[in-house]
C-alpha cells in the first residue's frame, strides 16, 4: 500500500499536512529523520506510516505510560497491531506480548527507554529485524530540555547491540538549538534530514489577563464555556487544592492533578478527564505530557509558569483537533516571586558543579524575565512567542487578547523621567515599590525611613493612577531603558540607554496603551461567540445531530473501554454534521473516517444520521 493509501484507509485522512510527507520520505530512503513539529502538527503519523510500509519491526521509544496507552488505543482502533511493553503491565503480560512479538505480530511496538537494555528484550530484538527506532518526544535526551529522561541516554547503547543499525528517527516539538543539537550528537543521527515547521498555531486564541479577582475572571470564563473540556494550570499544589474546592463550591465539574496526590487517584482523576466523564482538570505543571486528547477546548493558567517554553507547551495542549481553542493567562504581579523560588529551589540542579549551576540559574531567571514580558507586552503576543522561538511573525494576528484590544499611542514622557531620574538619584538602590512609592508620593514608613520622601522625585506624579506608573515602569523594562536585578532583592538599575531619557530633552517615550481601563475586557465581546468548534454556522438541527453523535461515540467509547476522541474526533463528529453522509462512500470522505473504523462503527453513524434528518 502507498503512504497515502494507508493515510486514507488506516487514519481516514485525504492529505498530509505541511512536513508529514517529507519527513516520511526521508525515512522510507532510509535516512535518519528528525522532526522538530508543534504540538498537534501530526508527528505519530511520521512514524506509523513508514512503520507500516517497512519489513521489519518499528520500535517506538516514548517517555511515558500513558502516552504509549493512548497511542496503542489509537492504532489498535485504526484497526493497525500494535503493543506496549513497559512497567504497567504483569511480568506474564509482559511475557505474552514479547512472545506475540517475536511471532512477527506487531509492525509497531512502543517501549519504556528502561527496557531497551534488559536481558529479555534484547534477546528479542536481537533476535528480530528492527528496521526503524522512533524516538518520540526526543528532547528527553537533553539535559537542556524540560523534561530530562536520564533512561533516553540508553537508547544509543541499545542500538549499538543491534547486529545491524536501525534506520533512526526522532521527534520533538522543542526547537532551541541546544536540544536540536544533543538529539543529533546523543543519538548519533548520520547525516539526517531535519524538518521544523512553523510553530504557530494558528487555531489558537492567546490571552494575558490582568485583573484583580482572578478566580472570579476564571469563574465567569467557565460559565460561558459551559460542557467544554478545559484545563486550568495552577502553580503549587495548594492553588490547585483551593481551586477545586471554590469551582466545586461554585457547582463545576472539576478534578484535579498534582505531585501530591497517590498513584492511583492521580490515574483516576487523568481518566475522568481523558474519559470526558469530567470536563475540567486543575493541575501543576506535573500534568500534561502524554495527554493527547484533542478535544481540549482551553487551557487557562491560574499563574505565570517559568518560561515561554513550558507556557507554549502547557498552552498547546489546547485544540489539537485543529479546531478554535482559547489559552488565557490569568497573571498577578506575585507569580514572579513564585517562580523565581521554583528557580531557586531546582532539585534536578542539585548535581550539577557550582559553576554550571549558577549558568543554569541565570540562564534560568533570564527565560521568566521573557515569560514575565509576555505579560507585559502590548504587541501581538502570538508574534512575541514566534520570535521568542526564533521565527518571524506578522506583527498583528488577529487573534490575540493584544490584536483584539484597541490601543492607542500615549505619551509617558513625563512619567518615565520621573521613574528614571527616581532611581538616578536615589543611587540605584531601590525595588520597583520603592520606587513606585516614591513617585506617587505615598506617605509610608518604608518611604520615611528611606528617607525617600526627600528625593527631588518625590510626589512627582501624585496624580498618575500606580497601574500607570507600574505600566510604565514595565515598559521601561521591555525597551531596556532601565532593569531589574536578579536576584532577590530586585534593584532597579540604570541601563546604557538609561541616558537617552535623563539627558535627552527631546526623547519622547511613546506607548501602547489599551483604550480601555481594564486592557483585556473588550476583547471578548469583539471575537464571535463560539459554542462548539466550528460549528458557527450550525443549524439547531445541525447542533442536535451533534449532540446526538457525541452521545453515540460516548456509548462506542464506554464498550471500547476507550477515550472518546479515539473512536472520533470532535472534529471528524462536526464533519459529519456538515456532510451527513447517507452512504458509506460519502461517509469515507468525513475527515477521520478510515475503512477499519468505518466496518466497526459506520453502520452506527450512519444510522443516527438517517434517523435524525
Ligand atoms: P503531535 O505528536 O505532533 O503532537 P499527533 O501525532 O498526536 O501530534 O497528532 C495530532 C492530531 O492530528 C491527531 O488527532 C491526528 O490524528 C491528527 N492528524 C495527524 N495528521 C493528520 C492529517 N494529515 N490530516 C488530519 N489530521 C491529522
Ligand atoms: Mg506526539
Ligand atoms: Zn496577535
Amino acid at each position: 500500500m502507498s503512504k497515502h493509501e494507508i493515510l486514507k484507509r488506516y487514519f481516514g485522512y485525504d492529505t498530509f499536512r505541511n512536513a508529514q510527507e517529507t519527513l516520511i520520505d526521508s525515512i522510507l530512503e532510509g535516512k535518519d529523520t528528525l522532526g522538530i513539529m508543534p504540538t498537534g502538527a501530526g508527528k505519530s503519523l511520521c512514524y506509523q506510516i513508514p512503520a507500516l510500509m517497512m519489513d521489519g519491526i518499528t520500535l517506538v521509544i516514548s517517555p511515558l505510560i500513558s502516552l504509549m496507552k493512548d497511542q496503542v488505543g489509537s492504532l489498535n482502533q485504526a484497526g493497525i497491531h500494535a503493543a506496549y511493553l513497559n512497567s504497567s503491565l504483569t511480568a506474564s503480560q509482559y511475557y505474552k506480548a514479547l512472545g506475540l512479538a517475536r511471532q512477527g505480530r506487531y509492525p509497531i511496538i512502543y517501549v519504556a527507554p528502561e527496557r531497551l537494555i534488559t536481558e529479555e528484550f534484547l534477546d528479542f530484538a536481537i533476535n528480530s529485524r528492527i528496521t526503524m527506532v522512533a524516538v518520540d518526544e526526543a528532547h528527553c535526551i537533553s539535559q537542556w530540555g524540560q523534561d530530562f529522561r536520564p533512561s533516553y541516554l540508553k537508547i544509543l547503547e541499545f542500538i549499538e547491540k543491534l547486529p545491524t543499525r536501525p534506520v533512526i528517527s526522532a521527534f520533538t516539538a522543542t526547537a532551541t538549538k541546544e536540544v536540536r543539537d544533543d538529539i543529533i550528537d546523543i543519538l548519533q543521527l548520520r547525516d539526517p534530514t531535519v524538518m521544523t515547521t512553523g510553530f504557530d498555531r494558528g487555531n489558537l486564541y492567546f490571552g494575558v489577563m490582568n485583573v484583580r479577582d482572578r478566580y472570579g475572571a476564571i469563574r465567569n470564563y467557565l460559565e460561558t464555556h459551559r460542557g467544554e473540556s478545559g484545563i486550568i494550570y495552577c502553580l503549587t499544589r495548594k492553588h490547585v487544592e483551593e481551586m477545586c474546592r471554590r469551582l466545586r463550591e461554585d457547582g463545576f465539574g472539576v478534578t484535579k492533578y498534582h505531585a501530591g496526590l497517590g498513584d492511583e487517584e492521580r490515574r483516576r482523576n487523568q481518566d475522568d478527564f481523558i474519559y470526558d466523564r469530567v470536563p475540567i482538570i486543575i493541575a501543576t505543571s506535573a500534568f500534561g505530557m502524554g495527554i493527547d486528547k484533542s478535544n481540549v477546548r482551553f487551557v487557562l493558567h491560574f499563574g505565570m509558569p517559568k518560561n515561554l517554553e513550558s507556557y507554549y507547551q502547557e498552552a498547546g495542549r489546547a485544540g489539537r483537533d485543529g479546531e478554535p481553542a482559547e489559552c488565557i493567562l490569568y497573571y498577578a504581579g506575585q507569580d514572579v516571586i513564585t517562580d523565581q523560588l521554583f528557580i531557586d529551589n531546582n532539585q534536578d540542579n542539585q548535581e550539577l558543579d557550582p559553576v554550571t549551576r549558577q549558568i543554569v540559574r541565570e540562564r534560568d531567571l533570564e527565560r521568566l524575565r521573557k515569560m514575565t514580558f509576555y505579560c507585559f507586552t502590548n504587541e501581538c503576543l502570538r508574534d512575541y512567542i514566534l520570535k521568542y522561538f526564533g521565527e518571524y511573525g506578522s506583527n498583528y494576528c488577529g487573534n490575540c487578547s493584544n490584536c483584539l484590544t484597541q490601543f492607542e499611542e500615549t505619551d509617558v514622557t513625563e512619567i518615565a523621567r520621573a521613574l528614571v531620574g527616581c532611581v538616578n538619584t536615589s543611587r540605584q538602590r531601590y525595588g520597583t515599590t520603592v520606587i513606585i512609592d516614591t513617585v506617587h508620593g505615598a506617605d509610608t514608613a518604608k518611604i520615611r525611613n528611606y528617607r525617600m520622601n526627600q528625593n527631588p522625585f518625590y510626589g512627582a506624579l501624585a496624580k498618575a493612577p500606580t497601574y500607570r506608573i507600574r505600566q510604565v515602569l514595565n515598559h521601561l523594562q521591555l525597551k531596556e531603558y532601565l532593569t531589574v536585578t536578579n536576584d532577590e532583592y530586585a534593584v532597579v538599575k540604570l541601563t546604557p540607554n538609561s541616558g537617552e531619557i535623563l539627558d535627552r530633552e527631546d526623547h519622547r517615550i511613546i506607548m501602547k496603551l489599551a483604550k480601555e481601563t481594564e486592557r483585556s475586557g473588550p476583547a471578548k465581546e469583539k471575537r464571535s461567540k463560539k459554542s462548539q468548534p466550528g460549528q458557527e454556522s450550525f443549524t439547531e438541527k445541525e447542533k442536535s445531530l451533534f449532540e446526538q453523535l457525541r452521545a453515540l461515540r460516548s456509548e462506542i467509547a464506554r464498550e471500547e473501554k476507550v477515550p472518546p476522541y479515539i473512536v472520533f474526533s470532535d472534529k471528524t463528529l462536526t464533519h459529519m454534521c456538515v456532510v451527513k453522509p447517507g452512504t458509506k462512500a460519502e461517509m469515507l470522505t468525513v475527515s477521520g473516517v478510515g475503512e477499519f473504523k468505518f466496518e466497526k462503527y459506520g453502520a452506527r453513524f450512519l444510522e443516527r444520521i438517517r434517523s435524525a434528518q
